[in-house]
């Protein structure tokens, strides 16, 4: 099946970390971490739709007046996802700039805040041009399940781990596709229509057995026309970054990540310097590999790598995580896995 979402680091392994994400036949692309910016076009910039941040150091943050830059005096609202706090650390890089002359504007940008607690309460806050970027607050609410964000074509989770303070970690996940076997539908003899598309919902809804869906021949139930329907799951793409090598850490990152298809997760320090690793609370690239092997991914794409390593180049790295994620990987699994060195 041809993928859906198209990721790609934004800079090199040992740059700023980001990873952009197109999505097929869609315009919006979602932007995980907003650190140096300047590989992207413009084009790029003008189509982000969704950040979603893991923590505020600056190199997860500094390019976000980039896309602010790209992004004044046009209509569009971005939505924004980070942790604890996240909505002043917006407020004051806006506020930064002088907004005099918005009433010459016809345009507003809107960027609307989401801060993810631990526990999976949510606070929103809305900052629009209009008003020179005044913060207005939307209230508390709830994230059930981590989802933080919903589009056209995809969802967004996201789970709070442990770096110094909180760092979230994100999965993209595309719906399900859910495919009718024509053939059973012709000896049944339903006819194909608009209701397919009713029944295709429901599915994706995870609706019960019970749920009455309507067909050319009356209401029947989803139960009795599953046997109809193939389902294969959408297409799942985590990302993890600044994080600590700490028991609940490597839960959370494998429940989030569990069977994705593709795991991006930093791995700043070579296996040789956990103790330099511990001490800035991130993952050392042994470390990274299990945590994707636990995770059960198909691939891993290390990044964030410190620049001391850079003389070595990135290859000495990504072997070290390549290493520690097939160690124990099944014989039969093990051809379509691995560290991929782009
Ligand atoms: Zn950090
Ligand atoms: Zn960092």
């Amino acid at each position: 099946m041809t993928p859906s979402f198209h990721p790609r680091l934004v800079n090199d392994r040992f740059g700023d970390p980001g990873v952009f994400v197109e999505i097929l036949h869609r315009r919006e692309a979602l932007l995980f971490d907003l650190g140096d910016l300047s590989p992207l076009s413009t084009r790029d910039l003008l189509r982000v739709s969704h950040v979603f941040v893991t923590h505020g150091h600056i190199d997860h943050f500094i390019g976000f007046d980039a896309l602010l830059r790209v992004l004044v005096g046009r209509d569009r609202i971005v939505e924004v996802v980070g942790p604890r706090g996240f909505a002043d650390r917006v407020g004051h890089k806006l506020l930064g700039y002088q907004w005099d002359l918005v009433d010459r504007y016809e345009t507003d940008l809107v960027f609307e805040v989401t801060e993810l607690e631990a526990d999976l309460t949510t606070r929103r806050a809305r900052f629009r041009f209009k008003r020179g970027f005044a913060r207005e607050d939307l209230g508390a609410g709830e994230a059930p399940d981590g989802l933080v964000a919903r589009g056209d074509g995809f969802c967004v989770r996201a789970a709070v781990l442990e770096h110094h303070g909180p760092s979230i970690g994100y999965a993209v996940e595309e719906p399900e596709h859910v495919n009718i076997w024509r053939n059973r539908l012709a000896e049944r003899g339903l006819a194909p229509g608009p209701w397919l598309q009713a029944l295709k919902q429901a599915v994706i809804d995870r609706r019960g057995d019970a749920f009455p869906v309507e067909t050319p021949d009356g209401v029947a139930s989803l139960g009795a026309l599953r046997e109809m329907l193939s389902v294969t799951p959408g297409q799942r793409v985590a990302y993890v970054t600044d994080v600590a090598d700490t028991p609940g850490n490597r839960e959370a990152i494998a429940q989030l990540a569990g069977g994705a298809d593709l795991l991006f997760i930093e791995s700043c320090f070579a296996a040789g310097d956990e103790a330099q690793a511990q001490a800035r609370a991130h993952l050392t690239t042994r470390a990274a590999g299990e945590i994707a092997r636990a995770a059960g991914v198909r691939r891993v794409e290390p990044f964030h790598f410190s620049p001391r390593y850079e003389q070595g180049g990135a290859d000495a790295m990504i072997a070290e995580v390549a290493a520690a994620f097939e160690s124990q990987t099944r014989a039969g699994s093990r051809s379509e896995s691995g560290a991929t060195a782009s």
